[in-house]
């Protein structure tokens, strides 16, 4: 069984993004080898998480100038991204591809991986449960995201996040707002913590207040009315005047705020915009705001995605790809991820990757196989363009 890596840096993806991660560590490519499983990766896969070539040789890596050279023999594609239209559709039949296929956005790609016959593996689609949790990219991505959205906005405060009591002075502790306690939100907030910030947080779902106080935070108490979460735990739209209630009731804290950090997302669909351009006027000078989602529609009004922009004053950071901010630690979590879907499905001699389709993994996440789309939720999303 042949796994070939791509170096995804040499596609120039949306902002003219070089992507900095690799679907292989050193460490997974020596235990997939110790598998059985041939690994084929494109030079210079690893060279933006710091990882040389050799170093994946030494783990047993067979390296390649292109993927042309091998594309006709292999089994799985393992990419962080996907691949583009192009390489799609030389790939042999049957191959599996797995990686973030962003397929509610990418509906061209997903056709043509169908058309294609390829069988693609979505990581976004794998679901939220306890046994998927290892291979849960969404997770690995969003907890370094929280990290990185922190010490971004940190380095871009002209103040300090903890308190200093000096005979200089004394400089009270920053104010951070997250509003968006999911697992970036959560993330963001012990870091902030950890920095020395005073910390507040709000989410659409209440069950997470009590997450947000275990890791030091206050929790923004605002009453909208019946919220609720979807059966995988992701948030529901607000209506348009639980939007306006919450807009209003989280005018103070933002104008208080050093910092405000907006993680907040819809699976699926556009993420909500929780900042207008009134609101943020209220913020002091020097104060920042980071917009998670800056690359798929915004949180904050005036963002603009892949840039910083300044607006009256106040840092708007949207430049998005935020776990590649720590490209090496995204990388060997990614990795992790993708070696343990590759241990729970490759078996048997010779070894294959089982495609059951009884198993809720690959049921969810399995959105390409024999020609069709296979996921129910997709083509509705589809249908409905
Ligand atoms: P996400 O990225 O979809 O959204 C981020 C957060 O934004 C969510 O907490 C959501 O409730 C919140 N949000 C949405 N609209 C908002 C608004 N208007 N204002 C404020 N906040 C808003 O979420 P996620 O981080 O991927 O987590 C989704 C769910 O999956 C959570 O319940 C999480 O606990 C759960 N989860 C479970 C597992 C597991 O069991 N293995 C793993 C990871 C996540």
């Amino acid at each position: 069984m042949k796994i070939l890596i791509l170096n995804e840096s040499r596609q120039i993806g949306l902002h003219a993004h070089i992507e900095k991660r690799c679907a292989v560590s050193p460490g997974t490519v020596s235990k997939l080898v110790r598998k059985g499983i041939d690994v084929v990766i494109e030079k210079g896969a690893g060279f933006h998480a710091n990882y040389e070539d050799s170093e994946f040789e030494r783990s047993g890596a067979k390296l390649i100038e292109t993927a042309d050279e091998v594309v006709s023999e292999i089994d799985v594609l393992a990419c962080v991204n996907a691949p583009n239209e192009l390489l799609a559709s030389t790939l042999p039949a049957n191959t599996i591809v797995i990686g973030h296929l962003d397929p509610f956005f990418q509906q061209p790609l997903i056709n043509c991986l169908a058309e294609s016959n390829i069988t693609a593996l979505s990581v976004e689609m794998i679901p939220r449960s306890s046994r998927a949790q290892k291979m849960d990219a969404l997770s690995s991505q969003a907890s370094l995201a929280g990290y990185a959205m922190v010490m971004k906005a940190a380095n871009a405060l002209p103040s300090i996040l903890p308190m200093m009591m000096t005979p200089s002075g004394t400089i009270k502790p920053a104010k951070v707002f997250v509003i968006g306690a999911g697992v970036a939100g959560l993330q963001a907030i012990a870091t902030a913590k950890r920095l020395g910030a005073n910390v507040l947080a709000y989410d659409t779902r209440p069950v997470v207040a009590e997450q947000v106080e275990s890791l030091g935070g206050k929790f923004l108490k605002v009453d909208i009315g019946e919220t609720g979460q979807t059966k995988d735990g992701y948030a529901k739209a607000l209506t348009e005047k639980q939007q306006a209630i919450l807009a209003d009731a989280q005018k103070d804290a933002i104008a208080q705020s050093d910092i405000v950090i907006t993680t907040a997302q819809l699976f699926g669909r556009k993420p909500p915009v929780l900042i207008n351009q009134q609101t943020l006027k209220l913020m002091k000078p020097g104060s920042v705001v980071v917009d998670m989602a800056a690359l798929s529609g915004g949180n904050v009004e005036g963002s603009e995605p892949g840039k910083t922009v300044v607006i009256n004053g106040v840092t708007v950071i949207g430049t998005g790809n935020w776990s590649e901010e720590v490209s090496r630690a995204a990388t060997d979590m990614y990795a992790n991820n993708i070696y343990n879907l590759l241990d729970e499905f490759v078996k048997d001699d010779p070894l294959s990757f089982q495609l059951s389709f009884d198993d809720d993994i690959l049921a969810a996440s399995v959105i390409t196989h024999n020609g069709k789309i296979r996921n129910e939720t997709l083509l509705k999303a589809y249908e409905g363009a």
